[in-house]
């Protein structure tokens, strides 16, 4: 599973990295990225975090991040 946070929808209310501190972190406003590849979404998330994962994905109140069975377009 590979993860990635969509920043326009994000309205940086901090819940996804109380939720799973390893996966995600902030920019200078506030703003999530997925941690393990600077939201890139290449770097699946690690078994042992999925948990973890579901959680943060689960509360993000916006739906901002993303998740999806293959890697993301690093285009994008
Ligand atoms: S939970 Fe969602 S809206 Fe809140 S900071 Fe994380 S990605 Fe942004």
């Amino acid at each position: 599973m590979y993860s990635r946070v969509q920043p326009e929808q994000c309205i940086a209310c901090g819940l996804c990295q109380l939720r799973a501190p390893e996966l995600f972190d902030y920019d200078a406003v506030g703003i999530a990225y997925y941690r393990l590849d600077h939201n890139q979404g290449t770097t699946p998330i690690p078994t042992e975090q999925l948990a973890a994962f579901k959680q943060a994905y689960r509360d993000c109140p916006t739906g901002a991040i993303k998740r999806q069975s293959k890697p993301f377009s690093v285009e994008k």
